[in-house]
C-alpha cells in the first residue's frame, strides 16, 4: 500500500505543518487536548471500514463479531469509569449527544432551562443560532454579578416560574465547581429532568477532582476529546430506566452507522482514564490553571470569579485596554494559543469580547508543571501589558519555542 505522502503530498504536507504548529506553539485552548499514539492507532485503524448499524450483538450488518467486542469494551469501561448504569458510546459529537437526549424526552416547544452562552454555557444549550434554540423554548440562568459564580437562587426562581421540562447543568467557560446536588433538588421540586453536560470537565470527574453528576442527573452527556483526552466524539450516560429511549434515539433516531474506529479509540481513552496516572495528570491540570490565575491576579488582571477550581481560567482583559480578540492575536504572535471569550455581562459582541479563556489540559499533557507555567503566565501578562511592543513578542516567541523543545510531544 502507498503511504499518504506518496498518494497525496499536498495533504501530507499540511499535516506535517500542523504537527510543527502543535509541537512548537503552546496550545492553551481549554477545550483541546493531545491524544497519545494508542488513541491515534485505534482511530486510524481498519475499524473505520466497518458498518455496524445497531448495537453489540444486535446489528443490521454481518461481520460485526470484532466490532461488537470493541463497543462492549467501550461501554463497560465508560460505566466503570463513571459508575453509571448505562452508557451509549455512539454519539459522533457532544452536540449529537445533547440532541439525542432532547429528542428522547422533549417535544418541540417544550421549555429548557440552561446556562446563558455569554455566561459560560454552550451553543447546543439553546442558542438561537443552534437547532436547540429553535426547537425549544429556552430560559437562561447565569452567574451573579457579584461573585460571577452560578446564581443558584436565580436557577430556582426561574425553574419555579417557567416549569421547564428539562434543566441543564454544564458549561464551556465556567471555571468553578458546579453543585449538581442543588440542580437535582431544584429539578426534583418541579418534576423536571436534569441533564448534566460534562463535556469540559469529564476528565476531572473521572479522576474524582470535580464532584460526579452520576448520583444526581437523569442524563449525562459528554465529549471524549477535552479533559478526558480521547478521540473527538461524544457519549451519554443515564440511569437504566432510560437506556432504551436513549439507545433508540441515537440510532436509528439521529445517527446512522457508528464510527467503530472512534469507538475503539474511546475504549482506549476510558482504559487510560482508569489508570492511577490519570488522576495525577488531572490534579496537575488544576494546579497549573491555579498558577495561571495567581500570576495574572498578582499582575493586576481581573480573573472571572476570582480564580479557578478546574482546567480553565477566564480573564477580563478589558481593564488593560484590550479586547479579547486583540489579546488572542498578540498572544498567538508569541506562540501562545488561547481563545477570545465573552465574560459574564460582556458589553462586547462574541467576535470581539472582553475576555480570554486559558486552559491547561495540553500543556499538562506535555509535562509542564508549576515552575514552567508560572514563567509562561508571566510572559503572557508582559505581552498583554505591552501590547504595542512587537519586539517583545518576538523575543518571547523564541523562549516559548525553547520550552516546547524541552517538553516535546510528537518529536520525543
Ligand atoms: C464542547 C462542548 C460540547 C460540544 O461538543 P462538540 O463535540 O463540539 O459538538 C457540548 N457541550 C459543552 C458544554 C461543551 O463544552
Amino acid at each position: 500500500m502507498l503511504s499518504l505522502k506518496e498518494v497525496d503530498p499536498e495533504t501530507w504536507n499540511l499535516i506535517q505543518k500542523e504537527i510543527d504548529r502543535q509541537e512548537y506553539q503552546l496550545e492553551m485552548i481549554a477545550s483541546e487536548n493531545l491524544v497519545n499514539l494508542a488513541v491515534m492507532e485505534a482511530e486510524g485503524s481498519c475499524l473505520m471500514n466497518k458498518y455496524a448499524e445497531g448495537y453489540p450483538y444486535a446489528r443490521y450488518y454481518g461481520g460485526c463479531e470484532n466490532v461488537d467486542e470493541v463497543e462492549r469494551l467501550a461501554i463497560e469501561r465508560a460505566k466503570l469509569l463513571f459508575g453509571a448504569e448505562h452508557a451509549n458510546v455512539q454519539p459522533h459529537s457532544g452536540t449529537q449527544a445533547n440532541m439525542a437526549v432532547y429528542f428522547a424526552i422533549l417535544n418541540p416547544g417544550d421549555t429548557i432551562l440552561s446556562m446563558d452562552l455569554s455566561h459560560g454555557g454552550h451553543l447546543s444549550h439553546g442558542s438561537t443560532v443552534n437547532f436547540s434554540g429553535n426547537f425549544y423554548k429556552i430560559v437562561h440562568y447565569g452567574v451573579s454579578k457579584e461573585t460571577e459564580t452560578i446564581d443558584y437562587e436565580e436557577v430556582k426562581d426561574l425553574a419555579l416560574k417557567y416549569k421547564p421540562k428539562l434543566i441543564i447543568a454544564g458549561a464551556s467557560a465556567y471555571p468553578r465547581i458546579i453543585d449538581f446536588e442543588i440542580f437535582f433538588n431544584i429539578a426534583k421540586e418541579i418534576g423536571a429532568y436534569l441533564m448534566v453536560d460534562m463535556a469540559h470537565i469529564a476528565g476531572l470527574i473521572a479522576a474524582g477532582i470535580h464532584p460526579s453528576p452520576v448520583p444526581y442527573a437523569d442524563f449525562i452527556t459528554s465529549t471524549t476529546h477535552k479533559t478526558l483526552r480521547g478521540p473527538r466524539g461524544g457519549f451519554i450516560l443515564c440511569k437504566k430506566e432510560y437506556a432504551k429511549i436513549i439507545d433508540k434515539m441515537v440510532f436509528p433516531g439521529i445517527q446512522g452507522g457508528p464510527h467503530m474506529n472512534i469507538i475503539a479509540a474511546k475504549a482506549v481513552c476510558f482504559k487510560q482514564a482508569l489508570q492511577p496516572e490519570f488522576k495525577l495528570y488531572q490534579q496537575q491540570v488544576v494546579k497549573n490553571a491555579q498558577v495561571i490565575a495567581q500570576v495574572f491576579k498578582l499582575e493586576g488582571f481581573r480573573i472571572i470569579s476570582g480564580g479557578t477550581d478546574t482546567h480553565l481560567v477566564l480573564i477580563d482583559v478589558s481593564t488593560n485596554g484590550l479586547t479579547g480578540a486583540e489579546a488572542e492575536k498578540i498572544l498567538e504572535e508569541a506562540g501562545i494559543v488561547v481563545n477570545k471569550n465573552t465574560i459574564p455581562f460582556d458589553p462586547k459582541p462574541p467576535k470581539i469580547t472582553s475576555g480570554i479563556r486559558i486552559g491547561t489540559p495540553i500543556i499538562t499533557t506535555r509535562g509542564l508543571k508549576e515552575k514552567e507555567v508560572e514563567e509562561i503566565a508571566s510572559y503572557m501578562c508582559e505581552i498583554l501589558k505591552n501590547s504595542q511592543n512587537e519586539n517583545l513578542r518576538k523575543r518571547i516567541r523564541e523562549k516559548i519555542k525553547k520550552i516546547c523543545e524541552q517538553f516535546p510531544f510528537y518529536k520525543k
